[in-house]
């Protein structure tokens, strides 16, 4: 009888054989195996056979400062030696007091409730909002709004208010399916609308919505200006203003996904404080959700943050008005100590000025790119660049990541979008290579691109 020879089959067919991969189609790794990275050096990953990949998307969006980012190992190292983990319930450490206070006095939000992952954050968020109405003596007031092609996670209540139908489909009979309006990204405004018209329609669907539903609806959730999985859509933060007046008109919470777009990736420590109020200060979320670059992307952690007017509604002689959510790793210690070591490097390294640097460095390496004859649409935000590339093919997106791959660069283009969401230690040599080797690789999925008759491609991230 043949036994599998595992002990001397590679790390990539191990894997294979008993990881079940995220975001995958398991079918596909047999002609593809997952490429096994031993190290990460700065933006660099390391695979088994030393090949260096630029990793051009942050692990997912998480990373901010590259691999092995001294300050935060030391941070972790640190903490490892006072205390690991212990529960957050009647107990609590100086790390996750730290961290909370931290990030009130950067957004004015002054209430953390932890869990260790983003989708996580989103349905903290969405029952926190609900059960606040509640507690408040408006009980109907449990629905909830989202964005065409919003992304918010995808355990069972995240995926209800995200509008990813590739990832939602097979699950529609477990959700309850939030309302979904049309988003402000310009990519959809109709033949010879302008940016301003389709953002003010989008603002009118809103306001409709509103006047209608309001006494069902307990919060609007979005993506601050960039929809990430969507390909990275970015729209104007007059939606936002808007959005926050309707809200505040309505008495509908406004919860800011902050969760790919905060710590700086926009420009911004927090996206959403590009949208400024009627009083000309940026406008303030009721719930802030946070993930992903918390940590530098070295440990799970999500943080959702809310208002002392949401904080009160809970607030009571009755147990049952507590907000009694729970995850076994809330506020790990060793996850706190990396966020404030990020924290810290914002502040040292006054790093959103240097990324601006970075950035208008990397766009003008990038021209080439942004005039290339194939590119349909370019957009850029602060440290996020993406270009809509013209093709129907549906394999685009999976044969530029194989190529980039073999180019040395980690890149997913979404559908037809390619982006680039580095972290913010680029050299000057990094972004030749991410610029060189994106274009090298763009000729050749090109070259063989098949035609397609219609149809939108797979999108997976
Ligand atoms: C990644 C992401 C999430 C989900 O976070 P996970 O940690 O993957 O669960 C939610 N919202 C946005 C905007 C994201 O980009």
């Amino acid at each position: 009888m043949a036994t599998p020879p595992v002990l001397t089959a590679s790390l990539a067919e191990r894997s294979r054989r008993a990881v079940w991969h995220p975001c995958t189609q398991m079918k596909a790794l047999d002609d593809f195996p997952p490429r096994a990275i031993v190290r990460g050096e700065g933006p660099w990953l390391i695979d088994e056979q030393g090949h260096r990949i630029l990793d051009a998307v942050s692990s997912w969006w998480v990373n901010l400062f590259g691999h092995g980012f001294a300050p935060i190992t030391e941070a972790i190292t640190d903490q490892l030696g006072k205390l690991d983990h212990t529960m957050l319930a009647g107990l609590t450490h100086e790390p996750v007091v730290a961290l909370s206070e931290r990030l009130g006095a950067l957004t004015g939000l002054g209430h953390a409730f932890y869990a260790s992952d983003g989708a996580s954050a989103t349905e903290i968020a969405l029952k926190m909002s609900a059960h606040s109405w509640r507690n408040r003596g408006l009980p109907g007031k449990h629905r909830f709004i989202g964005l065409q092609g919003g992304y918010h996670g995808e355990t069972a209540g995240a995926l209800s208010v995200t509008d990813i139908p590739l990832f939602r489909e097979a699950y529609a009979p477990l959700l309850r399916l939030s309302a979904t309006l049309p988003s402000p990204d310009p990519r959809h405004a109709l033949e010879g609308v302008n940016l301003e018209q389709h953002t003010a329609a989008c603002v009118q669907a809103l306001a409709e919505h509103l006047a209608e539903h309001h006494a069902s609806t307990a919060a609007l959730i979005l993506e601050p200006l960039v929809q990430g999985a969507a390909g990275m859509g970015m729209y104007s933060p007059s939606y936002l203003s808007a959005a926050r007046a309707l809200c505040d008109q309505h008495q509908v919470h406004l919860i800011c996904d902050e969760i790919a777009v905060g710590f700086g990736r926009t420009g911004t420590m927090f996206a959403h404080q590009q949208a400024l109020g009627a009083d000309g200060q940026p406008i303030r979320p009721d719930f802030i959700c946070l993930s992903k670059g918390l940590t530098g992307g070295v440990l799970p952690l999500s943080a959702v943050l809310t208002t002392d007017e949401v904080y009160a509604a809970f607030w009571d002689d009755r147990t049952a008005h507590g907000f009694l959510h729970s995850h076994s790793y809330t506020g790990n210690a060793l996850a706190c100590r990396a966020a404030l070591a990020v924290l810290d490097t914002f502040e040292n390294d006054d790093v959103l000025v240097r990324n601006r640097t970075a950035a208008l460095r990397l766009s003008t390496l990038a021209e080439p790119l942004t005039r290339h004859p194939r590119v349909k649409a370019h957009r850029h935000l602060g440290m996020i660049w993406a270009w809509d590339i013209d093709t129907t093919d549906p394999t685009f997106a999976a044969r530029f990541h194989r190529v980039a791959l073999d180019a040395g660069l980690l890149l997913r283009p979404i559908g037809n979008s390619l982006y680039f969401m580095p972290p913010y230690v680029l050299s000057e040599a990094d972004m030749q290579h991410l610029v060189e080797g994106t274009l090298r690789t763009l000729e050749q999925v090109l070259a063989c691109d098949a035609v397609w008759p219609s149809g939108p491609g797979e999108r997976l991230a």
